[in-house]
C-alpha cells in the first residue's frame, strides 16, 4: 500500500462507486414495493398465483432481469400485474410502484457507515465522485441523495448498457471528467464492480465488508477494503500500484 501521509491529492483523481452495498443498503425496497402492488391487485379483484415465498421469488426473479438490463422497470410491473389481474389497464399500478418505491427511500435505505465522513473527505480533498449503479433513474437517484451523495449519478437505464460493460464504465469516467488511468472505482460484486472496472481500464477497488471469498476466476481487485473508512487511507497512494 502507498504512503499514509495526508494531503497531496493528485486534482484529478476521480473515484466511481457503486450503490448498492457499496454506499448504501435499500433493505429490499422494491420486493416490498411488488409485495404492496400485489395487495393493491388483489383488493382490486385479482389474485396471487403462488404461496408469499413463490410470489417472492417471482418478484426478485423480476427485479434481477430488470436490473440486468433485460427490460425497463415499466415492463417489469406490467409482467407482475398481467396474470394477476388480467383485462386491465396496467398503467395506474406501474405509477403506484414507482410513487411507493420512492416515497420509501427515506424510510429504507440505509448508508453504509463511514459514508457520509467519506464523501466529506472527498469533498475537501478535491476528489472527484460519481456513482455508476444498475437499476431504473429515479430510484437510484434518490438513493444516492438519501446518503448525503452529490455528485453525478451513472444509471444503467439512462445510458443503455449496464455494468460490466466497458461503454457503462465509460459513461461513468465521462461523468467524472478525468482520463480513464486516474479513475477508480469501488464496488462489492467482484464480478460486475471490480472485475468489470478492471477491464474497461480503471483501477478496481474491492469493498469486502461481509469478508467473503474472492472468486479465482476473475482478475484480483488492485485493492481490497473492508470498510468506507479505509479509502480516505488510500489517497495518498493515488500513484502508487497497491
Ligand atoms: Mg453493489
Amino acid at each position: 500500500m502507498g504512503g499514509t501521509e495526508r494531503g497531496v491529492v493528485p486534482v484529478q483523481l476521480a473515484i466511481g462507486f457503486d450503490f448498492d452495498h457499496t454506499l448504501g443498503i435499500d433493505n429490499k425496497l422494491e420486493r416490498v414495493a411488488f409485495l404492496r402492488l400485489l395487495e393493491q391487485l388483489i383488493f382490486a379483484g385479482g389474485k396471487a398465483i403462488g404461496t408469499l415465498d413463490e410470489e417472492t421469488a417471482h418478484i426478485d426473479d423480476l427485479l434481477a432481469q430488470q436490473r440486468s438490463g433485460a427490460f425497463p422497470i415499466d415492463e417489469a410491473v406490467e409482467r407482475f400485474c398481467k396474470p394477476r389481474l388480467p383485462h386491465t389497464d396496467v398503467h395506474p399500478y406501474i405509477q403506484a410502484y414507482k410513487k411507493f418505491a420512492l416515497e420509501s427511500v427515506d424510510y429504507f435505505v440505509v448508508p453504509l457507515p463511514g459514508v457520509r465522513a467519506l464523501l466529506q473527505e472527498l469533498r475537501r480533498s478535491g476528489v472527484r465522485t460519481a456513482i455508476l449503479t444498475n437499476g431504473w433513474s429515479p430510484l437510484q437517484e434518490r438513493k444516492a441523495a438519501r446518503v448525503g451523495f452529490e455528485g453525478p449519478v451513472v444509471v444503467s437505464e439512462r445510458v443503455g448498457v449496464q455494468k460490466p460493460e466497458k461503454t457503462a464504465f465509460a459513461a461513468l469516467v465521462a461523468a467524472l471528467g478525468v482520463p480513464l488511468s486516474d479513475a477508480w472505482y469501488v464496488g462489492d460484486n467482484p464480478a460486475t464492480d471490480v472485475a468489470g472496472s478492471i477491464a474497461a481500464g480503471l483501477r478496481g477497488i474491492w469493498l469486502d465488508a461481509e469478508l467473503v471469498t474472492y472468486p479465482s476466476d476473475l482478475p484480483k481487485p488492485n485493492v481490497v477494503i473492508h470498510s468506507l473508512n479505509e479509502l480516505v487511507d488510500l489517497l495518498p497512494g493515488a500513484t502508487t500500484p497497491a
